[in-house]
């Protein structure tokens, strides 16, 4: 990634006036990635200038969900000299590991390499001004959350839990991670909450209760108006899966299907 111009300013260091928000899980598979990029996408239909950096080494799957892939490749970044143009999905600026290896080729990369690319991502992608950035991080609480706690110690962080109690400890972990390299968690989304049945009811798939847990839990401690919130309780959505799987963000095609309201909420309250 690195042209021959060497070391340039972290465009989004302390001084910066975009906000940097990470969004950060306990394990794989709780909607992270998908809610990462819905929400860009109703935070850009708002008006602002969004990005997104997918550091999702493992499931780099932005691309695909914001309409940035053939063939399930991700599209390759427009080089202009040194610089490094992201695609434009749905006014949101992405760049992502999925662009820089071959066919989907999978990613075994180890913290210091991991390290370099993110560095290079923020410093030699050219984002122009943006109002916001938010980083899809890998899950867990390994080199990368670290390393974002090292090279933008401003940024906040969101939780994804669902609402499985065993998936609340590890979603506690990363914040706690994420805390003690510096960043503010704005709050807890619990994502997968309750399918709702054709005769009303609810069908708790995943149990229930973990994301008021995770906050709770993140809240110990705290001075009170460093409580940490649960911004909102996501159902299970067909429509938001299918919307992931064909590119097309559910918050722009069906508003108001349930977990894009949620979703939309989310963003109005960030
Ligand atoms: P992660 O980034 O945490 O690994 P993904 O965003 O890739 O998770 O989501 C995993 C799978 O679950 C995807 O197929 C996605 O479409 C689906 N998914 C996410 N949230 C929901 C939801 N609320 N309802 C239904 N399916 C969902």
């Amino acid at each position: 990634l690195r042209g021959p111009g060497g070391a340039r300013a972290m465009p989004f260091g302390p001084d910066s006036l975009t906000r940097v928000i990470a969004v950060t899980s306990g394990k794989g598979g709780v909607g992270k990635s998908t809610l990462t990029a819905n929400l860009a996408v109703a935070l850009a239909a708002s008006g602002l200038r969004v990005g997104i950096v997918d550091a999702d080494v493992y499931g780099f799957s932005i691309p695909g969900i914001l309409g940035l892939t053939e063939g399930g490749v991700a599209q390759k970044p427009t080089r202009v000299g040194e610089m490094i143009l992201p695609p434009v999905g749905y006014g949101v600026k992405v760049i992502s590991i999925g662009m820089f290896v071959d066919d989907n080729a999978a990613v075994a990369w180890r913290g210091p390499m991991l390290h370099r690319t993110i560095q290079q991502f923020l410093t030699d992608v050219y984002f122009g001004d943006l109002d916001i950035l938010l980083l899809d991080l890998p899950p867990g609480t390994g080199d990368v959350a670290i390393s974002v706690g090292q090279l933008l110690p401003h940024a906040e962080v969101l939780v994804v839990t669902t609402p499985q109690p065993a998936a609340a400890d590890v979603a506690e972990r990363s914040g706690v991670v994420a805390r003690q390299t510096g960043q503010r968690i704005v709050g807890v989304i619990e994502n997968m909450a309750g399918l709702p049945q054709p005769d009303g009811s609810v069908l708790d798939v995943f149990g229930s209760g973990g994301g008021a847990e995770v906050a709770r839990r993140l809240s110990v401690g705290q001075a009170p108006d460093a409580a940490v919130e649960l911004l909102a309780s996501i159902p299970l959505s067909v429509g938001l899966r299918t919307g992931g799987d064909t590119g097309v963000p559910i918050v722009l095609s069906d508003p108001a299907d349930p977990a894009a309201a949620a979703i939309l909420a989310i963003a109005a309250k960030l």
